[in-house]
């Protein structure tokens, strides 16, 4: 293993972090009573928060770090539509109508989060620059291009292709079989976009008491006992926002989501310019990989930002971010003596049938599932529990009710995550 690829001080938390340090929020006595609990302070539980505290809900948001401190400070600031199954496979599990509208969802997480920064005003390095998706090999670059042509009526995105030869256009690398431009696409600062949000949220008058592990959660009557360490609190709804750090207070959900570790490395500063020639146009970039590279440039465009699953298991950022280089540097040969200055990783939330799910179980409100690519569908969705919770029409969405499937023996932990990596690696290596 190249470890020289690393630097000797190499940050092992998210290059996002340095600019964005972790909220220091004070330190408050939990109330008695409040209408509203939510269980996790990423963008998921601050958007129901925030929703409930407009209108007029007293409410707690819990979590068991600081605020921020899951998926929602770590992530690659990749914002798609990303709805993961195609029409064709949504038509046959749901009918065609379902499968249309919960496509339609996943395009309006994407409008919804760029109307939703513009108007909160939130400093946050939003820009709608478009996505390279780079297709692997050949067979990849016709299936997209098929894909392209065959848009189903109504769903239709803006979006070209380019070839092989057209592709040094996007991007400085020879590695790929040309790809298509999703135009609409966006990237943000994640942490900027969470501290943001975590501001509006607090100004709609919401607490947040973060270090506060929810350990237990009791009906009594119409209402819920939330037990933490530092004391319990009775609320009358409450809204799991775990996502991939969903464990054993919520058994059920925990049988339902599968979590994945997705690692991610920061360059150190490139030389001045260079940046033009890798990826010209700011786009962030992904392939078809079933075990999928995501990269785009840092918001001061001195930095790549690489991200992927590097193994079959879990592993730690010191053993992600050589390996994470050596597979950077077969995209980009030139970037062979640029050493990694962060490497960490997260826990993403995988579901069987690779939807998002919310809906509301024992009296429990719950969004989570956004497989990987949640930064917009977290927000989305999270608002949309929050107006569930308020009662209000807009709040339902095309995905409520749908079957949220475990497998027998399943239980939180997926024993059969290296070898379903082993065998999409297998796949990915095939011309197909
Ligand atoms: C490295 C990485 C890169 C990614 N890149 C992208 C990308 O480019 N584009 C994209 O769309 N998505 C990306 N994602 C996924 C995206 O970040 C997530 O889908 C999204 O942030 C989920 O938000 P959330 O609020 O549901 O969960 P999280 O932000 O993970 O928040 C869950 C919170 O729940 C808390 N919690 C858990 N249990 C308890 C408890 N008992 N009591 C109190 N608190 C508890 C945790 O501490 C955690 O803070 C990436 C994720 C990672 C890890």
């Amino acid at each position: 293993m190249n470890t020289s690829a690393v630097m000797d001080d190499c940050k092992l938390s998210p290059y996002w972090w340095e600019q964005v340090p972790r909220p220091r929020l004070p330190d408050r006595a939990l109330p008695k009573t409040v209408d509203v609990a939510v269980i996790g302070a990423g963008y998921t539980g601050l958007h129901a928060a925030l929703q409930t505290a407009r209108g007029g809900r007293t409410t707690i948001v819990f979590d068991a770090e600081d605020a921020g401190w899951g998926c929602s400070t770590r992530n690659g600031g990749q914002i798609s539509t990303s709805i993961k199954p195609s029409f064709e496979q949504l038509a046959r599990r749901h009918g065609s109508q379902r499968a249309f509208e919960i496509l339609k969802e996943g395009q309006r997480s994407l409008d919804w989060i760029a109307d939703f920064v513009r108007s909160e005003a939130i400093d946050c390095d939003f820009g709608q620059v478009g996505r390279f998706h780079a297709a692997h090999n050949a067979a990849q670059y016709e299936a997209l291009g098929a894909r392209i042509a065959t848009q189903p009526k109504g769903l239709e995105v803006d979006a070209f292709m380019l070839t092989r030869a057209q592709q040094r256009s996007e991007l400085g690398s020879d590695a790929y079989w040309g790809g298509v431009v999703y135009t609409r696409h966006c990237s943000v600062n994640p942490a900027r976009y969470h501290q943001g949000l975590l501001a509006r949220v607090l100004s709609a008058g919401a607490q947040l008491a973060p270090n506060c592990a929810v350990t237990g959660i009791e009906k009594q009557g119409a209402l819920f006992r939330i037990s933490t360490p530092r004391g319990s609190v009775v609320a009358r709804d409450v809204v799991i926002a775990t996502n991939g750090y969903t464990g054993g207070l919520t058994p059920w959900l925990q049988r339902r989501v599968i979590p994945i570790g997705s690692y991610m490395i920061a360059t150190e500063p490139l030389p001045e310019g260079m940046m033009d020639s890798l990826i010209p146009n700011n786009r962030i970039v992904s392939d078809t990989r079933r075990v999928v590279y995501y990269y785009r440039a840092s918001p001061d465009r001195r930095r790549i930002l690489f991200g992927g699953r590097v193994s079959y298991h879990e592993t730690d950022p010191r053993v992600s971010g050589p390996k994470l280089h050596a597979d950077m540097v077969q995209i980009f040969p030139q970037l062979r003596d640029t050493r990694v200055s962060h490497s960490w990783c997260g826990f993403v939330a995988y579901t069987f049938d690779e939807l998002m799910h919310l809906g509301k179980r024992d009296g429990l409100h719950y969004a989570m599932g956004y497989c990987g690519a949640g930064v917009g569908t977290s927000s989305y969705f999270g608002m949309r529990l929050g107006q569930q919770v308020l009662g209000l029409p807009e709040g339902r969405t095309a995905l409520d009710g749908l079957p949220f499937e475990t497998r027998p023996f399943y239980t939180g932990n997926p024993w059969f995550l290296a070898p379903s990596v082993a065998y999409y690696r297998w796949r990915d290596s095939l011309p197909v």
